[in-house]
C-alpha cells in the first residue's frame, strides 16, 4: 500500500490581498506536496480562504457589498494568484462551500450531543477586532493588545465549548509527542499557555444572529451562528472529505499542518481540544514558522510592505523569488525580506553557480561531443567524488524535508552544485580538449557533468519547478520529473544516457542588477 501524506495551509482570511507571508506558507506547502508526489506517497494538498466573521461583514459593508460577494471577490484573487504562480493545489475550500458548512455542522452535533457545549451568560470586554471578548492579559491601558482600541463592554448568553476539561490531557499529549508542535520553541510555547492558564478558559463558540448574520448556523439553536475561529479550523476535516467521503480516513490520518507563529493558539490548544472532543485523532504535526519582515520593519498594509507575489515575478520570475523565500527563512525564525538580499540570492547562487554549472557543461558538451552526453572513458576517484555527493545530497534532501528545514535542503542540494563545480574546476576539460589524446577524460568529465546536472535538476523539482524542467529538456530527459522517485532516482546518478541529445539555451538566471 503507498503512504500517504496530506498538507494544508492556513484558509486566508479574506480581509487583505496575497503578500509575502501567505506566498511563503503557501510556498512551503507546495514545496512539500511536491518532494512527498516525487517520493511516490498519495499526497494531498488544501488551501482556501476563511470568509466568515465581524470583520468580513464590516469590511463588504464598507465597500456597499453583500458579504458573499465581497468574499468571492477576494477569495477569487487567492485562487487566480496561487493558480498564476503554480501552486500544485488539489482542493481550494472555502468556509462557504456546501460541504464545509456541513462538516461543521456534523462536528458541532457530535460535541454538542456527548455535553462539551453549555450555554452561558457572560459580560465582559468585547474587542471587534478581535471577535471576541478579553481578559486582562489581552488589553495594555485598557486598550487591545493587538488592535490599540479600547473593547466594548457587553453582556451575552452564548454557547462554549469546555475546552479546559482537556487541558490536561493535552499537557500529557505534548509531553507523549515532543514534536507533535514543532519546532520545539512553539511546543514549549503552547506548554506554558496551558501552565499559566494564560487567560485560556471555556471556549465562547457562538454570536447572536441579532448582531452577526453573517456565519454558520448552530444546528442546536437556529439564533446563533458559529465563532469564526471554531468554524475555520474544521475546514481541514471538510477539505478532507470528513464526515463521509472514504477518502477523509486515510488522508486526515497522515495531516500536517502548516502556519504562521500568529495563530499559534487557535491551532496548539483549540484545535487538538476539538478533535478530541469530536473523537478524532490529531493531526501528525503542527509546523510553526516565523515572520517575514521587510526592511526590518513588520509589514503592514499601512507601510505598503506587503511584497506581491505577482509583482515579484513579474520583475525577477517567480521560481527565484520562491528559492529566496525557501533559501533565506530557517524554518521557524523570523527572516528577513529586502531586495537588496534578493538580488545578491538570485546572482550567487542562481546565475553564478547553478546557472555557471548548467551552461558551461551544455556549452561544451556541444563543442566537444556534438551536443550529445558522451560515452564515458572510465571513471576514478574523481568521479565517484560527484557520485558520492549526489547520493548524499538526495539522502540529506529526504531528512530536512521531512523534518520541515526546507532551507537545508537546498544547501544539501547546492552542496551538491559546488562539489560539481569543483570538479569541473580540477578536470578543466577546456584545456584537456585541446590535446586529442585527452579526448577520453574530456568524454568522462563531461558525462558526469550531464549525469551530475541531472540529479541536481531532480532533487531541485519540488523547490523550483520551471526551473528544474528546463535544465531536464536541455539535458534531452524532458519529462524525467514524472517518473522520478526520490530520493533514490536522484541518486542513481544513472541518466541521461550517453547519446542523449542537449541543447544549450540562454542564460538560465540572467544577472539582475540591485534595484
Ligand atoms: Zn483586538
Amino acid at each position: 500500500m503507498s503512504r500517504h501524506y496530506a498538507i494544508t495551509t492556513p484558509i486566508y482570511y479574506v480581509n487583505a490581498e496575497p503578500h509575502i507571508g501567505h506566498t511563503y506558507t503557501t510556498v512551503v506547502a507546495d514545496t512539500l506536496a511536491r518532494y512527498h508526489r516525487l517520493a511516490g506517497e498519495e499526497t494531498f494538498f488544501l488551501t482556501g480562504t476563511d470568509e466568515h466573521g465581524d470583520k468580513i461583514a464590516e469590511a463588504a459593508a464598507r465597500d456597499g457589498l453583500e458579504p458573499k460577494a465581497f468574499t468571492d471577490r477576494i477569495s477569487g484573487i487567492f485562487r487566480d494568484t496561487w493558480d498564476e504562480i503554480g501552486i500544485s493545489y488539489d482542493r481550494f475550500i472555502r468556509t462557504t462551500d456546501a460541504d464545509h458548512i456541513r462538516a461543521v455542522q456534523t462536528l458541532l452535533t457530535r460535541v454538542h450531543d456527548q455535553g462539551d457545549i453549555d450555554f452561558r451568560e457572560y459580560e465582559g470586554l468585547y474587542c471587534v477586532g478581535c471577535e471576541r471578548f478579553l481578559t486582562d492579559r489581552d488589553m495594555v491601558d485598557g486598550l487591545c493588545r493587538d488592535h490599540e482600541r479600547a473593547p466594548e463592554r457587553r453582556k451575552e448568553s452564548n454557547y462554549f465549548f469546555k475546552m479546559t476539561r482537556y487541558f490536561d490531557w493535552l499537557g500529557e499529549t505534548l509531553e507523549a509527542q515532543p514534536d507533535l508542535i514543532r519546532p520545539e520553541r512553539y511546543r514549549n510555547e503552547v506548554l506554558a499557555m496551558l501552565r499559566e492558564g494564560s487567560g485560556l478558559d471555556d471556549l465562547c463558540i457562538s454570536r447572536p444572529k441579532s448582531r452577526l448574520t453573517w456565519g454558520i448556523e448552530l444546528p442546536f439553536d437556529a439564533d446563533y451562528v458559529c465563532y469564526v475561529w471554531f468554524d475555520a479550523l474544521i475546514n481541514y476535516l471538510a477539505g478532507m472529505g470528513y464526515p463521509d467521503d472514504p477518502a477523509f480516513e486515510v488522508r486526515w490520518a497522515a495531516a500536517e499542518h502548516l502556519v504562521a507563529k500568529d495563530i499559534l493558539k487557535p491551532h496548539g490548544v483549540f484545535w487538538p481540544t476539538m478533535l478530541r472532543a469530536a473523537g478524532l485523532p490529531l493531526y501528525q504535526h503542527l509546523n510553526v514558522h516565523g515572520y517575514w519582515n521587510v526592511d526590518d520593519r513588520k509589514i503592514s498594509k499601512s507601510l505598503g510592505n506587503m511584497i506581491s507575489p505577482l509583482a515579484m515575478r513579474e520583475q525577477y520570475g517567480f521560481d527565484a523569488f520562491r528559492y529566496f523565500l525557501l533559501r533565506d527563512m530557517s524554518f521557524g525564525l523570523d527572516a528577513s525580506f529586502t531586495e537588496e538580499a534578493l538580488v545578491t540570492r538570485i546572482n550567487a547562487d542562481l546565475a553564478n553557480n547553478l546557472g555557471n554549472l548548467v551552461s558551461r557543461t551544455l556549452n561544451m558538451t556541444a563543442r566537444y561531443c556534438d551536443g550529445q552526453v558522451p560515452e564515458p572513458d572510465g571513471a576514478g576517484a574523481e568521479e565517484e567524488h560527484v557520485r558520492d555527493a549526489s547520493v548524499e545530497a538526495a539522502r540529506a534532501v529526504d531528512e530536512h524535508m521531512r523534518r520541515l528545514e526546507p532551507n537545508r535542503a537546498l544547501a544539501a542540494i547546492f552542496a551538491l552544485v559546488d562539489a560539481t563545480n569543483r570538479y569541473v574546476d580540477a578536470r578543466a576539460p577546456w584545456k584537456a580538449a585541446k590535446d586529442e589524446a585527452r579526448m577520453g577524460e574530456v568524454r568522462t568529465t563531461l558525462h558526469t557533468c550531464c549525469q551530475a546536472l541531472h540529479s541536481i535538476a531532480l532533487l531541485l523539482g519540488p523547490f523550483v519547478p520551471d526551473t528544474a524542467e528546463e535544465i531536464l529538456a536541455r539535458l534531452g530527459c524532458s519529462g524525467a520529473l514524472a517518473s522520478a522517485r526520490l530520493p533514490d532516482t536522484a541518486a542513481a546518478f544513472d541518466a541521461p544516457a550517453p547519446g542523449t541529445s542537449t541543447r544549450k539555451g540562454e542564460a538560465l538566471f540572467p544577472r539582475v542588477e540591485a534595484p
